[in-house]
């Protein structure tokens, strides 16, 4: 589709951050056509990242989590459909067939599905109080356990030291429940983290209460005679207690229907920077996608930010423009009164420079390889935070000396 008409018709399969963004993108971009908008959740669109911060922990109400209430879409021409999944889609017919058995046409079709949480495959797994977070109604769940865990004064062990794992660790203590955090891996959040701001994160847990357990390897969960876990086992044969169990160990893109559509996909839908996917007719954005980068490499992200441009570029692809994200990634993490900012990819980092007061809780790791500024993970320090993603965005590194040197006016490589 290469021009906005009003007789095309557009359906989004996801009514997510990428769904609504790519939707309200059409509009502004001046698409006069039918918008479809349908989400398999019965809620309509919300903010999803205060579920394990702020919603979970009490301080936010249901209309502060809505993010853009129906009315609104209703008002710009968007028809939002919510409880209502798509089984399949006909690439050849141009129509998807909804779980109810009726079919939808298309002249231009986004796919914005999201992810879903990767599951442990141990015994016991599928026990009550057993939960992943990814949805409102996992975390009111998880919230109406927390509730009876302080009740009936049980711990909450939590698996997995990425981020969702960590921001529910910090809520459940502030809760006051006993926490316990199992990470496979030698140090939290290994994978995207510099080692020292790992090590910073593990002493900023335990110093709130946390009991880390690192290399933790586990065995299976102990289940009650009422159904409902009881503890985690760890190989080694020590159990820890637990009246609920968060399992936080990543996610896998929602790409089943695209596969099935015959859609490349690689662990992900495969686009290109404008969200194009194999078939020019269809785009996606979010969570579900896999992007290609100028040297052939994919790219997976699951951000707000991700959802957003994304969205954007697959809402002008369908009008028939070019807008590449190529922009610097961020992103951010909530954990007790510290917020993490981290701007650009650090993976090949071999070489890190620390600017400001650690012991004093504000601070930034600036990630290099060979002189290349790759990245920087601020804490509680969104002025370092605004200014790396703009040194990122022009391509202007410091030296590793000038980014440990706070005497060093980081803003003159801009000028
Ligand atoms: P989603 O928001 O997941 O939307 C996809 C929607 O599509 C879902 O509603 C799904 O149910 C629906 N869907 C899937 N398949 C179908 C189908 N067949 N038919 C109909 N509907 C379907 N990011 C940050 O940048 N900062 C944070 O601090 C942060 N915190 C987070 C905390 C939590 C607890 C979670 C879960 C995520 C957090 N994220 C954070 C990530 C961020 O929320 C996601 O990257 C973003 O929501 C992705 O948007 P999306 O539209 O791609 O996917």
């Amino acid at each position: 589709m290469t021009s906005v008409t009003a007789t095309a018709s557009i359906v989004i399969i996801g009514a997510g951050q990428a769904g609504v963004q790519t939707a309200e993108a059409l509009r502004a971009g001046g698409f006069e056509g039918a918008i479809t908008l349908l989400g398999d959740e019965p809620h309509g669109p919300y903010h999803r990242p205060p579920l394990s911060k702020a919603w979970l922990a009490g301080e936010m109400d249901a209309a502060q989590l809505v993010m853009r209430a129906p009315e609104m879409l209703a008002r710009k021409g968007i028809t939002l459909r919510t409880d209502t999944t798509v089984a399949a889609i006909d690439r050849a017919a141009q129509t998807v067939r909804l779980a109810d058995g009726s079919a939808l046409p298309w002249t231009g079709l986004v796919l914005a599905t999201g992810a879903m949480p990767r599951r442990l495959p141990l015994p016991g797994g599928d026990a009550s109080g057993v939960f992943a977070l990814r949805g409102r109604d996992d975390a009111s769940a998880i919230a109406d356990r927390m509730a009876l865990c302080i009740e009936q004064q049980q711990p909450v062990v939590v698996i997995g030291g990425g981020f969702i794992g960590l921001e529910v660790a910090a809520t459940a203590r502030k809760k006051g429940l006993p926490v316990t955090v199992l990470e496979a891996a030698p140090r939290l959040l290994g994978r995207v983290l510099a080692p020292t701001l790992s090590d910073w994160y593990a002493e900023l847990h335990r110093s709130h209460g946390v009991q880390l357990v690192l290399g933790a390897q586990i065995s299976a969960m102990d289940v009650g005679t009422d159904g409902a876990v009881a503890g985690v086992r760890l190989v080694d044969g020590t159990v820890l207690p637990a009246g609920l169990v968060v399992v936080g160990i990543g996610v896998a893109a929602n790409d089943q229907l695209a596969r099935a559509a015959g859609l490349e996909c690689d662990r992900g839908i495969v686009v290109d920077t404008c969200g194009r996917t194999s078939d020019a007719r269809i785009v996606a954005a979010g969570d579900c996608t896999a992007r290609r980068l100028a040297d052939g490499s994919l790219l997976r992200l699951e951000s707000v930010q991700n959802a957003t441009e994304q969205g954007k570029s697959a809402a002008a692809a369908l009008l028939g423009q070019d807008r590449p994200f190529t922009a610097t990634p961020w992103f951010w993490s909530d954990q007790y009164d510290k917020k993490l900012q981290m701007a650009g990819l650090s993976t090949g980092a071999d070489h890190w420079a620390v600017r400001g007061d650690m012991t004093a809780g504000s601070f930034s790791v600036y990630h290099f390889k060979g002189e290349r500024l790759l990245a920087v993970d601020s804490v509680s320090a969104s002025k370092d935070h605004l200014q790396a993603r703009k040194l990122l965005d022009a391509g202007k590194s410091p030296t590793p000396a000038q980014a440990a040197d706070t005497a060093f006016d980081l803003a003159s490589l801009l000028a």
